[in-house]
């Protein structure tokens, strides 16, 4: 049994897995601190960026696949190492059939389906996109710069009548700074050359999975100088994570 998911009372406990926050990279710590073969250790699905904020990560089924700035995707190799991500253990949950869906009704779905705001969640929806509209960060190199300073270099993408799976969380917005208050969803083609950071979508017909955590594991990069050195101005942070993640 894995570590994660402890059986309580007879029910399995979920875990959602958080290497490095949200936060850390506001001042431009891209730095990879985790190897890609570690994270897998927590989770087959996910989501993250690799070290120089190196385009979006989706993890679907184990497999790592990156979407790059220039739009193009690839699996990403255990040795390779990310500042931030998230993964979890995915269990089967009941399939919510959605039709004809913008990504904020979407959204309302998924918190009517909730019906809490107060617990994080894994979100994934398997289906036809009419419409998905996405981005990927351009790698930066060191010294690097501040992470208000690349959103403004990002790579958006659009593709019609496509199919494709959603994975991605919501987070409570209690806990913004740590992560990204709210939905953060990554897209991946069924036939892998199109994906990203969602910005927007319109889907035609699909599944909605929903997962809730019982437990947060946040694990913070303990070994790098960098990190434990760097003062994080706590208002400043909040302003540019709303900047870049919106
Ligand atoms: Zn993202």
């Amino acid at each position: 049994m894995a570590a994660n998911n402890e059986f309580v009372g007879g029910k399995v406990m979920t875990t959602l897995y958080q290497h490095g926050t949200l936060a850390l990279l506001v001042p431009g710590l891209f730095t990879g601190t985790q190897t890609v073969g570690e994270l897998l250790k927590h989770g087959d699905t996910g989501i993250g960026t690799l070290e120089g904020l190196d385009g979006e990560l989706i993890i679907m089924d184990g497999i790592v696949y990156q979407v790059n700035a220039m739009g193009q995707v690839r699996v990403v190799n255990a040795d390779e190492t990310v500042p931030f991500a998230n993964v979890h253990k995915a269990h089967p949950q009941p399939k919510i059939a959605v039709e004809d869906a913008s990504s904020d009704a979407l959204k309302q779905i998924a918190l009517k389906e909730l019906k809490t705001e107060n617990l994080f969640a894994a979100i994934r929806v398997d289906g036809e996109f009419s419409q998905m509209h996405t981005r990927a960060v351009l790698p930066q190199t060191k010294p690097y710069p501040t992470l208000a300073a690349t959103a403004e270099g990002q790579h958006e993408f659009n593709a019609t009548n496509i199919k494709g799976t959603i994975i991605g969380y919501f987070s409570p917005v209690i806990y913004a700074g740590a992560v990204a208050a709210g939905f953060h969803l990554h897209f991946l083609s069924e036939d892998h050359v199109m994906g990203g950071h969602i910005l927007d979508f319109d889907l035609a017909k699909g599944n909605l999975q929903i997962e809730t955590f019982d437990n947060f594991n946040l694990h913070l990069p303990v070994h790098d100088p960098d990190f434990l050195e760097t003062k994080i101005n706590a208002k400043q942070a909040m302003r540019d994570i709303a900047k870049a993640e919106n």
